[in-house]
């Protein structure tokens, strides 16, 4: 008999501020064969608000194979910002940054009110070329909203 423990030690990745990205990078490291979940993924789709208190969905991995998931990881950006595109200005020079303090907080007004589901996320995209901030990756050919 076989159980699956999840293990107290499991690391942070990553923090996500809305289930559809969480859930993707789950399902495609989970196909490479990494350890992992998310954790906090109920609270966060009953109440979106409370989310950015706790700190979003965070995409725990067993530590054995953390080094493996960060890389992954990265490659799945670097695949996804190639393809990605900038809604204002086309580039695809799109750079993943941490913002700290005030403009996040008026970003998390803006979102309160136009969305209730967009959640302010401490890390965006931005593109390089003009500055346009968006908390989701553009992808070309996927739904996308900009904050
Ligand atoms: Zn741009």
């Amino acid at each position: 008999m076989f159980f699956v423990f999840y293990s107290m030690d499991y690391q942070l990745l990553r923090a996500y501020d809305n289930y559809i990205s969480a859930s993707i990078i789950l399902a495609r490291l989970d196909e490479e064969g990494i350890r992992c979940y998310l954790k906090d993924e109920y609270t966060v789709t009953i109440d979106p608000i409370l989310s950015n208190a706790i700190g979003g969905i965070k995409l725990m991995v067993e530590p054995a194979d953390f080094a493996r998931a960060k890389e992954l990881l990265d490659g799945f950006d670097r695949q996804y910002r190639a393809s990605a595109k900038c809604p204002r200005c086309g580039s695809h020079d799109i750079v993943y940054i941490s913002k700290p303090g005030v403009k996040n907080w008026i970003t998390a007004i803006a979102s309160w009110l136009f969305s209730s589901y967009a959640i302010p996320a401490t890390q965006v995209y931005q593109c390089a070329d003009c500055g346009n901030e968006t908390a989701d990756l553009p992808a070309s050919d996927e739904e996308s909203f900009m904050i």
